[in-house]
C-alpha cells in the first residue's frame, strides 16, 4: 500500500466515521442533505455502500497544475469561461486558486498565456486537490447534479468511510489470484494515486479495478454456485426410458434427427432419468430444431404420467408454440391446452384436474390460481426474458420438476456463464440438412429499384416474399401505420400480386388465418410487423425484405432472417436502411452481410451492445454487473467462476466465510433465500 492513500484515511477523525455503516442514507454524508440526496437516487445511489460503489466511467489526467491569482512570479494566466458568467462571484482578489484545463501560448515566455473553460478549484487552507493536479474521477452526473459536485461527494465519501465496507474476500483467494485489499482498491478506484496511465484506468485493467472486477464475478458465481448445489442435493423425479409414445412420434416425423438433436436429446433423457432434478440450458441456431427436441422431452415426462408445460415469454409467441405443438402431437392423441392472461377461456381445471398433459402459456403459468396435478417437466422459452426468480417459481408448481430452458438464439459461452451458470448447457450446434445459405445485402432508399426487381423477379419462380417492418413499443401506433401503408404500397406497386398483412395488434384468429393463408400459398407475400419473428414456417419463401433494418437489434435481424432458407432454394435477405445511422447501427448491419452463423452473430450482438444491455432486463435476476466486462474481463470472469464452485464444494453453507456470505446475501438482494424456500 503506498503512502498517499494511507494520507487519505489518517486525515479523518474517527468517531463520526464509526456511527456510519453502509446502510446510511447518502443524505447524511457530508454536504449532500435530502435535494441532493434525492438526485442521487436517481444515479441509484441511495446509501454509503452505493455511493462507494458508483465508479468513475473514465479519468482524466490533470496533473498541470497553473495557479493563478492575478499574476504568479512566472507570469500571468487568463483564463476564460464561456456562457458562465456566475462564476465571477465566486473570484476574490487575492484568493489562491488552481485551474485546469489546456493552455494556448508559448510557456516559455511567460506572457500572454490563455486557457479556455478551465476547471477551477478554490484553495483554502491544506484542502487535498480534488478536480486538478491529479488523475480525476469523472462519474455520470445528472441534472442538478454536476459531475465536479459527485467528484466532491465523492471525495470524502472515498476518503472518510472507505474502510465501511469490510474485506470479505478469503485471504487464500487474494493471495492466490494477486488481488489488493478492498479498501485500497475501492480508493485507488476512485481517487487514484498509484496508477497514472488514465489510458489504462479508462480500459478497466489497474490493480484497483482488478479487485473490483472480480469481485463482481465472484459474487455473481458464488450465488450460482450455491443455487446448484441445493439443487443437485434436491429430491426430483426420476423418470423411466422412453416408451412407445415417443416411438410413436418419431415413427410420425417426416424427417430424421440430426445428430446434434439425438445428443441434445441423450442428454436431457439421461438427466431426466436421474432423482436430481434436471437444470439445462439448450441452445442452439434459429432453426436447429429446438422445438421437436423440446417436444420429445416432454413426450417422456407424459408417458411416465406427469404433465409438461412450455413458457414463453410473450402471448404471441406461446400462441406460436401451441398451434405448432398441437399439430405435431394430434396424431398421437394427446390433450394439449394454452394457457395466457389475455385469452378468455383458462384451461385452469384442466390443468389442476391433469387431464391437460402439455401445457402452453405465457407467464400466467407460474400466477398462483394455477396448479398442476402432476407437473414433471418445465420448458422454458426465455430469450433472456426470464430468469432465476421465474424459474424458481415454475419449479415451486410441481415436486422439484425437471426444468430445460431454451433460448431462441445461440448464447456466447461468457455469457451462458454467467447468466445461466447454474445450468447444465447442451448445444444443437447443426442445421438438419438441406438449408441453403442465405445471401444478405444492405440497400438503400435510393436502391428501391433494384430491391423490387428482386422481389419480382422471386415471385416470377414461383416462390413467396416476406416484408417486415419494425415495430417498437413506445411507437408501436406509428409504426403499425407503417406497416398497414407499406403494404398497401406494396399492393399498388405489385397489383397482380395477393398480398397479407399481419401484426400483433390483429386478433389472433385474423391473424392465424392470414398466416395459414400464406403458409398454404394462396398469398405471393406477407407484410408484418415482426410476429413473424418466431414459429412461422414456410419453406417456399425464399426472399424477406426488412425495412429499416438499421432500427433493429442484431439478434433480431437474425431471428428474423431464420424465416427463410428452409425449403431448399437460393435465398435472399434485403435489409433496407435508412440513413443516418448509428456507428452500432452500421456494425450490425455489416455483421448481418457478413456472416449466416448465429453463434458469431451473437458475439458480435454482445461486443456491440455490451454485456449489461445483452442482458436485457432486470429480470434475470442475477446481480447486476457494474464495472466487470465478460468479453474485455474473461480471464477473471473465468477465475473468479473456478474459486467460487470450489469455496461452495468446500464450504457450501459459508458458514467459515460470515463477511463473505453476508455480501452475497446482499448481492443476490434476498434471492438466494428466495430459492432455496
Ligand atoms: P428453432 O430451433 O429455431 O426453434 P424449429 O424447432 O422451429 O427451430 O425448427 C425449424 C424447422 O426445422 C421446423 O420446420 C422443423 O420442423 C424443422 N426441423 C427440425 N428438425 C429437423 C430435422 N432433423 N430435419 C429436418 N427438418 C427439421
Ligand atoms: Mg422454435
Amino acid at each position: 500500500m503506498n503512502s498517499k492513500s494511507k494520507q487519505l484515511t489518517n486525515r479523518e477523525s474517527s468517531s463520526f466515521t464509526r456511527q456510519l455503516s453502509r446502510d446510511t442514507p447518502v443524505q447524511y454524508l457530508k454536504g449532500v442533505g435530502p435535494a441532493r440526496a434525492r438526485l442521487f437516487g436517481k444515479l441509484g445511489v441511495h446509501t454509503l455502500e452505493d455511493i462507494l460503489y458508483y465508479f468513475p466511467w473514465r479519468y482524466e489526467d490533470r496533473k498541470n497544475i497553473l495557479e493563478l491569482t492575478a499574476a504568479d512570479e512566472t507570469g500571468t494566466l487568463k483564463s476564460r469561461w464561456f456562457n458562465q458568467a456566475y462564476l465571477k462571484k465566486l473570484f476574490q482578489k487575492g484568493q489562491k486558486i488552481v485551474l485546469s484545463g489546456m493552455v494556448k501560448g508559448n510557456p516559455y515566455s511567460g506572457i500572454g498565456l490563455e486557457m479556455e473553460n478551465p476547471d477551477f478549484e478554490l484553495l483554502s487552507g491544506d484542502d487535498a486537490l480534488v478536480h486538478t493536479g491529479r488523475i480525476v474521477p469523472v462519474y455520470k452526473a445528472t441534472e442538478g447534479l454536476s459531475p465536479k459536485q459527485i467528484r466532491t461527494f465523492m471525495f470524502n465519501a472515498v476518503r472518510n468511510y472507505s474502510s465501511v465496507i469490510k474485506d470479505y474476500m478469503p485471504r487464500e483467494i487474494l493471495e492466490s489470484e494477486g488481488l489488493q485489499s478492498l479498501e485500497w482498491s475501492l480508493r485507488e478506484a476512485h481517487f487514484p494515486e498509484e496508477f497514472v496511465d488514465t489510458d489504462i484506468l479508462n480500459r478497466g485493467v489497474s490493480p484497483s479495478h482488478m479487485r473490483i472486477v472480480f469481485d463482481e464475478f465472484f459474487l455473481l458465481e458464488l450465488g450460482l454456485a450455491l443455487l446448484k448445489k441445493r439443487e443437485v442435493a434436491q429430491q426430483g423425479i426420476s423418470f423411466s426410458t422412453s416408451g412407445k409414445l415417443s416411438e410413436r412420434f418419431l415413427q410420425a416425423l417426416p424427417f430424421k434427427l440430426t445428430a446434434a438433436q439425438d445428443r441434445v436429446l441423450t442428454e436431457i433423457r439421461d438427466d431426466m432419468k436421474k432423482s436430481a432434478p434436471m437444470n439445462r440450458l439448450v441452445h442452439g441456431d434459429v432453426g436447429c430444431g429446438k422445438t421437436v427436441v423440446a417436444l420429445l422431452s416432454m413426450l417422456l415426462a407424459v408417458e411416465n404420467g406427469y404433465q409438461a408445460c412450455l413458457m414463453a415469454p410473450t402471448e404471441l409467441l406461446a400462441e406460436q408454440h401451441f398451434i405448432n405443438i398441437h399439430k405435431m402431437v394430434e396424431a398421437i392423441g394427446l390433450k394439449v391446452v394454452l394457457l395466457t392472461s389475455g385469452r378468455k377461456d383458462r384451461p385452469v381445471d384442466e390443468i389442476a384436474g391433469g387431464s391437460a398433459q402439455i401445457v402452453i402459456g405465457t407467464h400466467a403459468l407460474i400466477q398462483e390460481n394455477v396448479s398442476f396435478k402432476k407437473l414433471g417437466l418445465a420448458i422454458i422459452d426465455e430469450q433472456h426474458r426470464f430468469g432465476v426468480v421465474q424459474r424458481a417459481a415454475l419449479r415451486k408448481k410441481g415436486q422439484n420438476p425437471d426444468i430445460i430452458v431454451m433460448t431462441a438464439t445461440p448464447i456466447p459461452r461468457t455469457l451462458a456463464m454467467t447468466l445461466y451458470g447454474d445450468l447444465d448447457i447442451s448445444i444443437i450446434d447443426e442445421l438438419p440438412a438441406g438449408r441453403k445459405p442465405i445471401i444478405t445485402k444492405v440497400f438503400f432508399p435510393s436502391q428501391k429499384d433494384r430491391v423490387y426487381s428482386l422481389i419480382t423477379a422471386e415471385l416470377s419462380k414461383g416462390r413467396q416474399v416476406y416484408v417486415v417492418y419494425p415495430l417498437i413499443e413506445e411507437s408501436e401506433k406509428l409504426d403499425l401505420k407503417s406497416a398497414i401503408d407499406g403494404a398497401e404500397a406494396f399492393r399498388v406497386k405489385f397489383p397482380e400480386r395477393k398480398i397479407g398483412l399481419v401484426h400483433g395488434k390483429m386478433h389472433q384468429g385474423e391473424r392465424e388465418s392470414v398466416m395459414t393463408s400464406f403458409k398454404d400459398g394462396s398469398l405471393d407475400m406477407l407484410v408484418a410487423t415482426t410476429v413473424i419473428e418466431v414459429g412461422i414456417d414456410v419453406p417456399n419463401a425464399s426472399l424477406m425484405l426488412i425495412v429499416h433494418a438499421e432500427r433493429f437489434g442484431l439478434s433480431q435481424l437474425h431471428q428474423l432472417r431464420g424465416r427463410i432458407g428452409r425449403g431448399g432454394y437460393d435465398s435472399h435477405c434485403l435489409l433496407m436502411a435508412y440513413p443516418p445511422f448509428s456507428e452500432e447501427g452500421k456494425r450490425r448491419l455489416k455483421a448481418m452481410e457478413a456472416t449466416a452463423d448465429g453463434f458469431r452473430i451473437a458475439e458480435e450482438d454482445l461486443s456491440i451492445r455490451g454485456p449489461g444491455d445483452f442482458f436485457g432486463t432486470r429480470q434475470s435476476g442475477i446481480p447486476d454487473l457494474k464495472i466487470a466486462n465478460i468479453i474485455r474481463d474473461i480471464g477473471l470472469l473465468e477465475s473468479a467462476r473456478k474459486k467460487a464452485f470450489e469455496l461452495i464444494n468446500d464450504d457450501s453453507g459459508l458458514d467459515n466465510h460470515p463477511l463473505l456470505k453476508d455480501r452475497l446475501e446482499r448481492k443476490w438482494m434476498g434471492r438466494l433465500e428466495l430459492i432455496k424456500s
